[in-house]
């Protein structure tokens, strides 16, 4: 009998039946589909995202909630709308993120402050604030969405790339300070995935179907990853069957990080 089956034979449940989880930046993209996912794996799920955002990404099954993680009033009103409204937490997705691009010359200061403002402080903000919820939790997980420019070098991303390894290092400090309290913190790593954010940088480029082309060339399984590939990396990571993971980075890019291939010959 598998950890989910009912023990009268009947349907085994969905494996996330009774938690309660915030996605941010789940409007859209990975965040979306992780919502999603969470949801038909039987979760409440919050979303935390920009208002604008949320008028057009967010279905019913969802409980959408304005929130701009880098406003601390904002972050602390919506988690203490989602205690309210599911009870508690015991999954929190910090996902919500922005790209720049540039080399560390071209980016002005005040794009540095705003990038890390949201993808590493959001992260800072939501976490502190979710925090005395998830020790109340039984089986508490926090997955943080990093990137493969955490770990490899990628041209005309320093600011980006900058954030994201603060977020690997930040998921495993928190990983190692919370561990006590049965807190789990993981993060996954994508390749570049087929979102809306993907899809806006294509369209800035001079010759979109190209830069595309070189984008799924640059991962060596020739395609970009898909945001439920990525929802799925991140459901496994959040859910109680996965108790003994804590502190790593799981890469969900068609081995970018972790293969060298030799280059097709023509
Ligand atoms: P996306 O643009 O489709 O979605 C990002 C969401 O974050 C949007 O709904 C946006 O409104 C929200 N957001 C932005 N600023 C916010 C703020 N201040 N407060 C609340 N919400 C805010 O992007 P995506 O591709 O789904 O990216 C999601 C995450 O995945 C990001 O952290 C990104 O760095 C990471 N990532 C993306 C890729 C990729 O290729 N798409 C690769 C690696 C990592």
């Amino acid at each position: 009998m598998t950890q989910h089956e009912a023990a009268d034979g009947a349907a085994p449940q969905p494996p996330l039946v009774g938690l309660r989880a915030i996605v941010t930046g789940g409007a859209s993209g990975i965040g979306l589909a992780t919502a999603l996912l969470l949801s038909a794996q039987g979760a409440r799920v919050a979303v935390f995202d920009l208002a604008t955002a949320l008028e057009s990404g967010v279905q019913q099954s969802l409980l959408g909630v304005p929130v701009d993680v880098t406003d601390d009033q904002s972050v602390t009103a919506g988690v203490g709308r989602v205690v309210d409204e599911l009870g508690g937490i015991d999954i929190l997705v910090n996902n919500a993120g922005i790209g720049a691009r540039g080399t560390v010359e071209e980016n002005p200061m005040a794009e540095w402050q705003h990038v890390f403002d949201v993808n590493v402080f959001g992260i800072v903000r939501v976490t502190r604030a979710a925090l005395p919820y998830l020790r109340q939790s039984p089986s508490a997980a926090v997955v943080n969405t990093c990137s493969v420019a955490a770990t490899a070098g990628i041209p005309a991303r320093a600011l980006y790339s900058a954030t994201k390894g603060a977020v690997l290092s930040l998921t495993q400090a928190m990983a190692a300070d919370h561990i006590g309290e049965r807190i789990r913190f993981n993060c996954v790593n994508p390749g570049t995935a087929d979102t809306p954010w993907v899809d806006r940088l294509l369209q800035a480029a001079d010759d979109p179907a190209a830069e595309r082309a070189a984008l799924e060339a640059r991962q060596p399984h020739g395609r970009l990853v898909t945001a439920e590939e990525v929802a799925g990396a991140i459901a496994y990571l959040a859910a109680p069957s996965s108790g003994s993971t804590t502190g790593v980075a799981l890469p969900v890019d068609g081995g970018m990080q972790a293969l060298r291939l030799r280059p097709v010959q023509r």
